[in-house]
């Protein structure tokens, strides 16, 4: 049995939403969006193939594994927000198509097609605004509901050349006047992560251009732009948090942050005082952090970032410990002293040799 055979037993079964969108574009949809007018729980339980591995009540959802893949399929619902910001909670369960599209975020990712006949169902005027490159918000609650849906709005738009359309970006205007910050941040967090992974300077250009830096806190100031594309472009192979090279320098505090995110930003700040005066002292300062945290100072100290990135990192001292405990010297706290002062001299000169070196350390000893 494959996917083919699922798509063909009802004609209930829509895909809706990125993967249609996706479609209508041209492009390849990283993941597929179904949605089981009716039951969908009910439905993958009537199947004489697949396997359920995950049922979500609450949401009428549920997971079936089917060749391997895991395939999520919705019920047609509707959702209210009596928190505004927070999680919504569902309405109706097995409701009419028509009522299930409206929750979503902009038209151009309500369009539904029909699995089995291919018919493609829009009750919202999608198409039109997909040919015209433009996001439209459901109606005008659509920001206050979940803020969230203005950085999924600058991630499409970034990625595929859409605007908003003009009353749409009235109501986020608005919106960014009057921030609600009882919001989910982690869901602010999850969409931001994403819009930034596309490294496109753009992000951060519409990010700052449009005030959108006002969802992360109440007392965020604008911030100049700076280039952080090319550096991360640079050393993208070496970068694991993209999008904390674009924003580490706002005030991320309402964001819960990993360790490592913590530390980035936590070096970074010491870094933005630390003497960096000469290259040996600059060697031991960035020597322990993560690039993330060097790709944020760059804003300020580009040069001395890209010295270090480009040639003094590629400095090795190539004696150690072992080779004073060879000569004879028991371990210490000179070692780690002796040792640093043959590394500012290999710094200052890198030809010199292991046996120079070695010499050298055996003369501070
Ligand atoms: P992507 O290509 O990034 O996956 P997508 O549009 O498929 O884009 P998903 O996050 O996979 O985005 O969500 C699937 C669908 O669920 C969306 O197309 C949209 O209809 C709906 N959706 C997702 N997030 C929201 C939201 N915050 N508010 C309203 N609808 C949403
Ligand atoms: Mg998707």
């Amino acid at each position: 049995m494959n996917i083919i055979n699922l798509y063909e037993k009802s004609e209930n079964l829509f895909f809706v939403g990125g993967i249609v969108r996706d479609e209508l574009l041209g492009k390849k949809s990283p993941d597929i969006d179904l949605t089981f007018v009716g039951d969908a729980i009910e439905f993958a339980r009537s199947l004489d193939f697949g396997e359920i591995t995950q049922i979500n009540e609450e949401f009428g959802s549920v997971h079936l594994k089917i060749d391997n893949k895991t395939i999520d399929i919705t019920s047609t619902r509707t959702e209210t927000y009596p928190k505004k910001g927070q999680l919504p909670v569902v309405d109706k369960i097995a409701c009419p198509l028509k009522d299930d599209v409206q929750r979503r975020d902009f038209t151009v990712n309500a369009i539904a097609k029909n699995c089995k006949s291919g018919e493609i169902v829009d009750y919202v005027g999608g198409i039109d605004d997909l040919k015209n490159k433009t996001l439209r918000v459901l109606h005008d609650k659509s920001f206050i509901d979940d803020p969230t849906r203005i950085i999924r709005g600058l991630k499409f738009a970034v990625r595929f050349g859409f605007e908003l359309d003009e009353h749409t970006k009235k109501l986020q205007d608005e919106y960014l006047q009057n921030v609600n910050y009882e919001m989910s941040f982690k869901r602010l967090k999850d969409e931001l992560t994403d819009a930034f992974k596309l490294n496109k300077q753009e992000v951060l250009h519409k990010f700052i251009e449009q005030n959108l830096y006002k969802l992360l806190s109440a007392d965020q100031r604008s911030a100049k732009e700076v280039q952080v594309q090319p550096l991360v472009d640079k050393y993208k192979n070496e970068i694991k948090n993209v999008w904390i090279c674009y924003l580490g320098s706002f005030d991320l505090s309402n964001l819960s942050l990993t360790k490592t995110e913590t530390k980035v930003i936590d070096d970074y700040k010491k870094l933005l005082s630390a003497d960096l005066s000469s290259d040996f002292k600059v060697y031991k300062a960035f020597e322990k952090v993560e690039i993330e945290s060097l790709i944020l100072l760059a804003q300020t100290k580009k040069e001395i970032v890209e010295k270090y990135l480009d040639k003094l990192r590629k400095i090795k001292l190539q004696i150690s410990g072992e080779d004073l405990i060879k000569l004879g010297y028991k371990p210490s706290r000179k070692f780690a002293q002796a040792l640093d002062a043959v590394l500012q001299a290999v710094i200052e000169n890198p030809t010199l040799n292991h046996a120079q070196q070695l010499d050298m350390v055996e003369k501070i000893m």
